[in-house]
C-alpha cells in the first residue's frame, strides 16, 4: 500500500539521514527500485514529473502499475508515489489517481500567489492524508521544460510557505537539475542554515542530487535535508550499461535481442545506482 512521505521524513530529519526521491520512468526503473528499496530495507519516495506521467500513459496507468508492483513483489517498505514539480492542474489529477504524494511547484508564480496556490493544496492534502511538497527559490537547470535559474531562497518566504502547512520544502540553495557545469559554486550551505533556522522541524528537500559531491550531501543531511531527489544519475547508468551491452554485440547472439535481455543489464545498473544513495543518504535499514 502506498504511503504518505510525512512519517517517513519526519523519521529521517529526527534520525539525521534523508530519503531518496528517484523518479520512474516504466517498468524497468520502477521495479530496479523497488526491488532495491525492500533489499535495503530503506523507505522510498518514487517521483513522477509530468512529461514522464504522459510518457506511461496518465497517472492511473502509473499508480496501477506501482500499486501492482507493491503487491506483486511482496513489498514492504513504505513506498510513497510523489508527483514532480506539479502545476496546479497536475496536482489535482494526481490526488485523484491515488498518488500518495504530491509537489506543487509555485516557484514561479510571486509569493501570494504561491502562497493562494499552496495553502488551497494544504488543506485537500491534509483531507485526503497525502504529503505536499512546495519550493521557495526555483532550482536551476532544465527538467522536463520546467526552467530555473539555481537562485537561493529567500529564508523568510521559506517559513511563510512552511507555516501554510505543507509536509516538506524545497529551497533553492544553488543546486541545478541535471549535470552540473564545470564552473558550479557548489551549494550555498548559509542559505540552507537560514532557511533550517526559519523552518525548524519541516524536512528539507534538495533537488538535483546527481553529480553533487558526497562530502556537500552529507553535510546538506546534518543541516536538516531528509529528502533528496535522485534522477539524471539513474539515467547515466542505465543509458551505459545498455550501450555497453549494444556495443559488445550481445543483442546481435542467440535471443539477446529479447527485451527482457536487452534491458536487463540497464535495470541492474539503477539497482546500483539506487543502492548506492541509499547507502549514502543513510536510509539503509530505516524502513
Ligand atoms: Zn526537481
Amino acid at each position: 500500500m502506498l504511503v504518505s512521505a510525512k512519517e517517513m521524513l519526519t523519521k529521517a530529519k529526527q534520525g539525521k539521514y534523508a530519503v531518496g526521491q528517484f523518479n520512474i520512468n516504466n517498468l524497468e526503473w520502477t521495479k530496479a527500485i523497488l526491488l532495491t528499496a525492500q533489499e535495503c530495507n530503506s523507505p522510498v519516495i518514487l517521483g513522477v514529473s509530468e512529461g514522464a506521467g504522459k510518457y506511461m500513459c496518465g497517472y492511473k496507468t502509473v499508480v496501477g502499475m506501482v500499486n501492482g508492483m507493491i503487491e506483486e513483489l511482496g513489498i514492504t517498505v513504505p513506498v510513497a508515489l510523489h508527483l514532480d514539480h506539479g502545476s496546479y492542474d497536475g496536482c489535482m489529477k494526481c490526488i485523484e489517481a491515488g498518488f500518495s504524494s504530491i509537489m506543487f511547484d509555485g516557484s514561479h508564480y510571486p509569493i501570494d500567489e504561491n502562497v493562494a496556490k499552496t495553502s488551497e493544496l494544504v488543506k485537500i492534502c491534509a483531507e485526503k492524508g497525502m504529503s505536499l511538497e512546495a519550493e521557495v527559490g526555483s532550482i536551476g537547470g532544465e527538467e522536463d521544460g520546467v526552467v530555473g535559474a539555481g537562485e537561493c531562497a529567500d529564508p523568510d518566504e521559506c517559513k511563510s510557505i512552511a507555516d501554510l502547512g505543507v509536509t516538506m520544502l524545497a529551497a533553492g540553495i544553488g543546486n541545478i537539475h541535471g549535470k552540473y557545469p564545470e564552473n558550479w559554486k557548489g551549494l550555498s550551505f548559509e542559505t540552507l542554515a537560514a532557511v533550517q533556522e526559519k523552518t525548524g522541524e519541516m524536512p528539507l528537500v534538495l533537488h538535483g542530487g546527481t553529480g553533487i559531491p558526497e562530502e556537500m550531501i552529507k553535510k546538506a543531511i546534518s543541516l536538516g535535508v531528509a529528502k533528496i531527489n535522485v534522477n539524471t544519475e539513474c539515467q547515466l547508468s542505465f543509458a551505459a550499461a545498455t550501450r555497453a551491452y549494444i556495443e559488445a554485440g550481445k543483442d546481435l547472439s542467440g535471443k539477446g535481442f529479447d527485451p527482457r535481455k536487452l534491458l536487463a543489464p540497464g535495470t541492474e545498473a539503477i539497482k546500483a545506482t539506487v543502492k548506492e544513495k541509499m547507502e549514502l543518504f543513510g536510509s539503509v535499514n530505516k524502513a
